[in-house]
């Protein structure tokens, strides 16, 4: 690219996507080929030789993530959990300790306490807005990790990553941020001192709600840990497909056009629930009484798409407008462009009932999706009227 400073989506669109040598492409083509022939043994052509080693499609994914982000060295995976446990199997060691959120999304909470936990990975899970008990807890623990999600999932809690930054390296740990909520187009943590990024890619970088993956992003400086990450890549394979990279590189190029409407549709929606006498409590980081309104107008250049809510009726309330929408999809997982109601009690953070990661049984998560708004507000509007 010739701009010396490209924007967002300059970048979207071109980095990573240089018009085919061959042809004349545009569209740079799809490479499904598992092997590479080389000029004569020992002899790669562009570093190729083996698909899980490394896929030109795969990696023109990687450069889009990793100039998207900030950063310098971007890894693809087949899935969020993937590029998580990438991170932590490739980062920590047995013995070793990982603070967390304690709303962090279920599936996190899992892998890390159920898988990395059997294998001798100790996980103290915290309020990461208590920042001195955070400080105490990374001093008392030698705790190696610290991992934030911000805003949480799904109870939409913002996170103060520049100061979480600094307890972690005062502490010799690293900063891992999940920024899958935000995007890199709301969001950019290896800014703010982060030293590792992991997305689902399945959300709003993909988009379209039709290609599960994930990501890992590093910034300058950070080629021991990307050493690491590539090593656990390559070693454990738990790459994405060529089909999966090129949807999800796809999706990437319209994320800044798609988070704007998203933002601007979501603080419609929340606002209409703040007026709603049904609803006890709107999460939406955009309304001036959520508690992380100004550190997120600092930290985040919009509010993103997702908003939840607690219903003054209790759980009964809860399961009957989750099941009464219409436009609003009930469904998993969040992101695409299209709305999508969850009831995460019993839906995406099911696995995490009894434990202290549990949530109110009153709550629904609403993706909110990039449809006309007035659309959305009419089947919102008809399902709060089914209690
Ligand atoms: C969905 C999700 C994940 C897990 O990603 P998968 O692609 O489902 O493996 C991790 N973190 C957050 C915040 C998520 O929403």
């Amino acid at each position: 690219m010739s701009q010396k400073n490209p924007g967002f989506s300059t970048h979207a669109i071109h980095t990573g996507q240089d018009v085919d040598e061959v042809y004349g492409a545009v569209v740079p083509p799809l490479h499904f080929s598992t092997t590479y022939a080389p000029d004569g043994i020992g002899n790669l052509r562009n570093g190729y030789d083996y698909g899980r080693a490394g896929n030109p499609t795969r990696t023109a994914l990687q450069e889009q993530l990793a100039a998207l982000e900030g950063g310098a060295h971007a890894f693809s995976f087949g899935s969020g959990l993937a590029a998580e446990d990438a991170v932590i199997r490739g980062l920590m060691r047995p013995g070793q300790r990982i603070v967390m959120g304690n709303d962090a999304y279920g599936g996190s909470y899992r892998l890390i306490s159920r898988i990395h936990g059997d294998w001798g990975i100790a996980n103290t899970p915290l309020n990461l807005n208590d920042l001195d008990r955070v400080a105490a807890e990374m001093e008392a623990s030698d705790a190696t990790l610290l991992w934030v999600e911000t805003p949480s999932n799904p109870l939409m809690a913002v996170t103060d990553i520049a100061a979480l930054a600094e307890i972690a390296h005062a502490n010799d740990a690293l900063l891992v941020v999940d920024n899958t909520f935000a995007t890199p187009y709301l969001q950019r943590p290896l800014q703010l001192g982060a030293d590792v990024v992991v997305h689902s890619t399945t959300k709003y970088i993909g988009g379209h709600s039709d290609v599960v993956g994930g990501a890992v992003v590093l910034g300058q400086g950070a080629q021991e840990l990307a050493e690491k990450v590539a090593f656990q890549q390559f070693a454990v394979g738990a790459v994405s497909g060529p089909l999966d990279a090129y949807l999800t590189t796809r999706g990437l190029k319209t994320l800044g056009v798609r988070m704007d409407r998203h933002c601007e549709n979501a603080q419609k929606i929340a606002e209409y629930f703040a007026d709603h006498s049904a609803v006890e409590k709107v999460l939406y980081p955009g309304l001036p009484d959520h508690p992380g309104h100004e550190l997120a107008a600092r930290q985040m250049s919009g509010f993103g798409g997702m908003v939840s809510i607690q219903l003054a009726g209790g759980e009964a309330a809860a399961r009957k407008v989750a099941e009464a929408t219409q436009l609003f999809i009930l469904a998993e997982s969040l992101g695409g462009i299209e709305s999508l109601m969850n009831y995460p009690h019993e839906m995406t953070h099911a696995s995490v009932r009894g434990t202290e990661l549990a949530v109110p049984e009153n709550l629904l998560r609403l993706s909110v999706g990039i449809e006309d708004v007035e659309d959305l507000i009419d089947d919102v509007e008809q399902a709060l009227g089914a209690i």
